[in-house]
């Protein structure tokens, strides 16, 4: 019998609740671990889920936390914290392991190699490029973008390069991207030029404004298509080739197979 795939989980925002009802449900995986959590970093929608995910409060279970962060231990500790949280981090009956992460240095985990590369976020922030069975998926969020070409890319452009699906902050449409620099969101556009350079397959654009309705995701959806017309006109008009790239804005409980 084949031995089941590595499976990980990046963040822990309001989504990992959803995930730990479906494990505990026996509908997706099994709820008893270890599971591998690999954080990007520590802004409160990418940890507020994490004293919802059930397996914390399983005896014997194994969760792993991971993070190029050397205070991860600290960090996670800290959401298990009262009055915020009733039950302390010393209290969890499951098992809680820390590993801190060296930037951009492959990390093997079974059949899946992990490897952190900075992105461009007020707070430090890492991104992964995570590889398995010949397919490549990179992980760009939160980013702004703010670093393009090859040049200032320079380390983390790996990230971007030999990828079959990039995962792609879009929070903004490319005019408010002028008027809010600093704040370490990115615009669809920014996202498929990568992708147009570097030939990547696919994108999904994702962590929607949290105050954005489905019709202004609907709308960014409309602009993100008018320029990537316009991009393979422009280029059929100078006689470039680009590559072809699918791409759709995600929404939640959505799954792609590579
Ligand atoms: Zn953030
Ligand atoms: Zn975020």
């Amino acid at each position: 019998m084949a031995s089941p795939k590595q499976q990980i989980i990046i963040d822990g925002g309001s989504g990992i609740r959803i995930l730990s009802d479906r494990l505990m449900s026996g509908t997706f995986g099994s709820g008893r671990g270890p599971f591998h959590i690999f954080m990007t970093h520590f802004h409160w929608d990418h940890i507020i889920g994490l004293p919802f995910f059930t397996p914390h409060f399983l005896p014997g279970v194994q969760i792993h936390y991971y993070a190029v962060q050397s205070d991860i231990e600290n960090l996670i500790k800290g959401v298990f914290r009262k009055p915020y949280f009733p039950v302390e981090f010393k209290s969890l009956p499951a098992k809680i392991f820390f590993h801190v992460l060296e930037p951009r240095k492959p990390f093997v985990l079974k059949d899946m190699t992990i490897t952190p590369y900075k992105l461009d976020h007020p707070d430090e922030c890492w991104g992964y490029k995570i590889e398995s069975e010949g397919k490549a998926y990179s992980h760009c969020v939160d980013t702004e973008g703010t670093r393009v070409s090859r040049e200032e890319l320079a380390g983390d452009l790996p990230l971007y390069q030999g990828v079959d699906l990039m995962y792609f902050d879009a929070q903004y449409t490319f005019q408010d991207l002028a008027e809010k620099a600093n704040w370490g969101h990115s615009a669809a556009q920014i996202g498929l030029d990568l992708a147009f350079r570097e030939s990547i397959k696919q994108v999904l654009f994702t962590h929607h404004d949290p105050g954005a309705s489905t019709q202004q995701i609907q709308d960014l959806k409309g602009q993100t298509l008018e320029y990537y017309n316009w991009r393979l006109e422009h280029a059929k008009d100078c006689n470039e080739t680009i590559p072809e790239v699918k791409w759709d804005f995600a929404h939640e409980g959505l799954e792609v197979k590579l």
